[in-house]
């Protein structure tokens, strides 16, 4: 994953492409590695970091849908369910079993939800994670020492699946380069190019440089989230708005909130939405809302109704109530949703389902979905367009195509298991000397060394790629990254032979963006 080996790749890449994909979140990066692994010649531009987007900002679940199956979307379930087993299968360095607690208050929701999640179990055939259960009162309270006793009639524990979002997008991309297609980030799709009214390539930028290209290729897929209407207009200008952005908003918490492994799910909050409390890199994620934006912003802020919301939630359900202060971490997310053709309907109404369109110049746009389904909505995407093109069908192979990094049974009490097969490389920087082997924090784990081989091998181009999308502390704890910032981006900057002027820069462009994650 060497930035300045692949656009020498690229350019130097005879003839056209078969595909090229937009976008560097979980759609785009499955499509890029699905097309390469069938043997296209494939690239991939995204104008920022890879998951600089929603994709780094998820809830971190691998699911079903507990709330899909509430809302009668059976086909929606299965397929996640299905996709949330193979995930576990090709990234299990990754996508770890989570237990989960519903607390119920009123009779009849132990019942109620426990017949519910024994549907979602068989749902799960054979990839089930594992088997549903209702308990008392007591066992729940032992098994979440915070949970709100009062009124507690029973819990509802099932199973679902945890990951590291951004975390495995850096995988994928590494698993796309290993089959042949170039994977670039700092690169923004400027214009498309036509002939005869059909797409032939894009104009990109090299954000680093200033550098434009022209690539050619078959087909061209729009995979830019809530982006994708800037990419349809540069097509059609004029075009009804595809998307709807729904903001989700999640705060962090120290793991004393849960004091537990289990995570808490609320299924119904008192205006209707669902809740969770996850344990997430020894910290408690808390979210999240569904906020219709009109506004679709690189860095979506949290607003203060959805802070408060999360705060005064989760304080109705534990013992020891969140407070402001107690906030380590805050960030917001955007969902792409495909656009109802009605207007005035609600977004936790509007169908999570992806929605794959084709234009009239050939242009193919994907929009919706979710993280857990994104392979299979990659191979959706590929097989549409094969069959709107006379490239050369050839079969989709991710099913069983293992993500780079993936190690059977991994010990996820290892500060190194996110690397998976990577870890013993990163083991040994750390041994080699002193300064390897340097603390960033003296809270926590991170050492020179670790960032010196994220640095070598997984494309980070500037300090918050670093410290927010591959070590993930600016998403558990923005204090502490703050602090950590000054030290990384000596590391970086003599990495990549830059300046004192540069790494100023850095600083100084972190701390801006760092700010939106702390709760004033
Ligand atoms: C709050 C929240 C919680 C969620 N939780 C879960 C969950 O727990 N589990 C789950 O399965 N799903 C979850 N989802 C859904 C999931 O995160 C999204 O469906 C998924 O990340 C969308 O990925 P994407 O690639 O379509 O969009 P994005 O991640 O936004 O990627 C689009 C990319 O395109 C790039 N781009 C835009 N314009 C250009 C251009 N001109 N040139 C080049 N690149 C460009 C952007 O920079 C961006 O990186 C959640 C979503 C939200 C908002």
């Amino acid at each position: 994953m060497n930035r300045e080996s692949i656009i020498r790749q690229l350019t130097e890449t005879e003839g056209v492409f078969d595909f090229i994909v937009i976008g560097g979140g979980a759609t785009g990066l499955g499509i890029a590695l699905d097309a390469a692994t069938r043997g296209y010649k494939t690239t991939l531009f995204e104008q920022s970091d890879f998951t600089k987007a929603t994709s780094s900002r998820s809830t971190k679940l691998v699911h079903g849908g507990v709330r899909y199956l509430a809302q009668g979307n059976i086909s929606l379930v299965l397929e996640a369910l299905r996709e949330r087993g193979i995930l576990r299968k090709n990234a299990p360095h990754l996508v770890k079993d989570q237990r989960f607690l519903i607390p119920c208050y009123r009779w009849w929701e132990g019942p109620f939800y426990f017949c519910g999640l024994v549907v979602y179990d068989f749902m799960s055939g054979i990839l089930r994670f594992g088997r549903s259960m209702c308990i008392g009162p007591k066992r729940s309270v032992k098994t979440i020492p915070n949970l709100r006793q009062k009124g507690l009639t029973a819990g509802v524990l099932y199973h679902d699946g945890l990951f590291d979002d951004s975390r495995l997008a850096v995988n994928m991309v590494r698993t796309a380069v290993d089959a042949g297609a170039c994977v670039l980030n700092y690169m923004k799709v400027t214009d498309l190019l036509k002939e005869d009214g059909k797409v032939t390539g894009v104009v990109a930028q090299d954000r680093e440089t200033g550098d434009t290209c022209r690539i050619k290729s078959h087909i061209v897929i729009n995979a830019t989230g809530v982006f994708a209407d800037t990419i349809l207009q540069m097509d059609t200008p004029g075009n009804r708005p595809m998307v709807r952005p729904s903001q989700g908003v999640h705060i962090v918490l120290d793991a004393s909130f849960l004091a537990s492994d289990y995570a808490i799910m609320i299924p119904k909050t008192p205006d209707g939405r669902v809740l969770f409390a996850v344990p997430w890199h020894d910290k408690v994620i808390v979210g999240t809302t569904d906020t219709l934006m009109k506004e679709t912003l690189e860095e979506p802020v949290a607003l203060e109704e959805e802070i408060q919301f999360i705060l005064h939630t989760a304080g109705n359900y534990m013992t020891r109530a969140p407070r402001r202060t107690d906030v380590l971490s805050v960030f917001a997310g955007l969902r792409p949703l495909a656009a109802p053709r009605s207007e005035g309907k609600k977004t936790k109404e509007i169908s999570r389902n992806h929605k794959i369109m084709c234009e009239k110049s050939g242009l193919i746009s994907i929009i919706g979905g979710k993280w857990t389904t994104y392979r299979k909505m990659a191979q959706e995407t590929l097989d549409f367009a094969i069959r709107r093109t006379h490239i050369p069908a050839r079969n989709c192979v991710t099913e069983s195509y293992p993500i780079h990094g993936s190690k059977p049974h991994p010990d996820f009490s290892d500060p190194l298991y996110v690397y998976g097969s990577d870890a013993g490389e990163i083991r040994e920087l750390i041994a080699s000397s002193p300064a390897m082997a340097e603390k960033l924090h003296p809270r926590y784990a991170y050492t020179a060394g670790e960032v010196t081989w994220i640095i070598r091998n997984e494309m980070p181009r500037r300090l918050e790629d670093i410290l927010a999308r591959r070590l993930r502390i600016l998403f558990l704890d923005a204090r502490a990254a703050m602090e950590m910032a000054p030290r990384v981006a000596e590391i970086l900057a003599a990495e990549l032979a830059k300046d004192d002027i540069w790494k100023e820069n850095q600083l100084d462009a972190f701390k801006e963006a760092a700010s939106a994650y702390i709760l004033a």
